[in-house]
């Protein structure tokens, strides 16, 4: 059986400036001290990459972004090319997040092409997937076409650079969590799709997260879950001292 390196992430969404990431970094780090065989990753807004690089030089602790445009260079004014990202110190990026498909126009054919170029260009991708709160009845139909209008063109090979956020959208920001059990049913039925339209291989090695107010009263009983390989975190990513409570229960798996 594969063992799945858990990944815990905070997307910061439109919140920090350089300075204020430069603060949290600097709080963060020391309560990561000995924190092995768990990937953790910060997400901050572009204006804070190059600040953030620059600390975590050399440090276990990951840099991503919260996008990034499927074209790699050009006249496309208020857009951030891989190229750019990489070069602040970012391993990796968010694509399909719900507020980009839900605010921003983000449809499955612009998150396809984000993923590919994000990968062409070697940095690693987490692709978010999940429905509304009208269409949870209808889960399993929502997130199968999402996976296949935005893995189009991705190899098994290519696909070990994904990482799947299962972020149900009724959960973001809303306080409202999926069960456990709810959250790991829909897991495990992503895990096999991939092993439907891949290979059983892909699907054991495939990690996939949750996402949607996971806090650090509920992270434990989240990440117990066996298809459940880590957390997408919002509004308690923020917070030094709860992203780092949230790291505490992956570790305690
Ligand atoms: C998110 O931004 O992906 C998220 C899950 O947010 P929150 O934890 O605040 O619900």
């Amino acid at each position: 059986m594969t063992m799945r390196r858990p990944l815990i992430a905070g997307n910061w969404k439109m919140h920090k400036t350089a300075e204020e990431t430069e603060r949290f970094i600097k709080e963060l780090l020391p309560k990561l001290e000995n924190v092995e065989d768990i990937d953790v990753l910060i997400i901050p807004p572009y204006t804070s990459l190059d600040r953030a690089g620059r600390l975590l030089q050399g440090k276990s602790l990951q840099l991503g972004a919260q996008d990034v445009h499927y074209e790699t260079e050009g006249a496309f004014t208020g857009a951030i090319s891989t190229h750019m990202l990489k070069a602040c110190g970012c391993s990796y990026v968010l694509v399909g997040h719900s507020e980009r498909r839900e605010l921003f126009g983000d449809d499955d054919t612009i998150v396809a092409r984000k993923l590919n170029v994000a990968l062409d260009s070697d940095l690693k991708a987490i692709l978010c997937v999940g429905e509304t709160l009208s269409e949870h009845d209808l889960v399993e139909e929502k997130i199968t076409r999402q996976l296949t209008q935005d893995l189009t063109g991705i190899d098994a090979m290519t696909l070990t650079k994904i990482t799947i956020a299962y972020e149900p959208i009724w959960a973001i920001g809303t306080g409202k969590t999926a069960t456990p059990e709810v959250a790991q049913e829909t897991i495990s039925m992503i895990r096999r799709w991939i092993a439907s339209h891949y290979d059983e291989a892909a699907a054991q090695g495939m990690r996939i997260l949750y996402g949607g107010s996971v806090k650090p009263a509920n992270a434990k009983s989240l990440l117990a879950q066996p298809d459940i390989d880590g957390a997408l975190v919002g509004g308690a990513a923020l917070v030094a001292e709860s992203f780092a409570q949230i790291v505490d229960a992956a570790r305690l798996q």
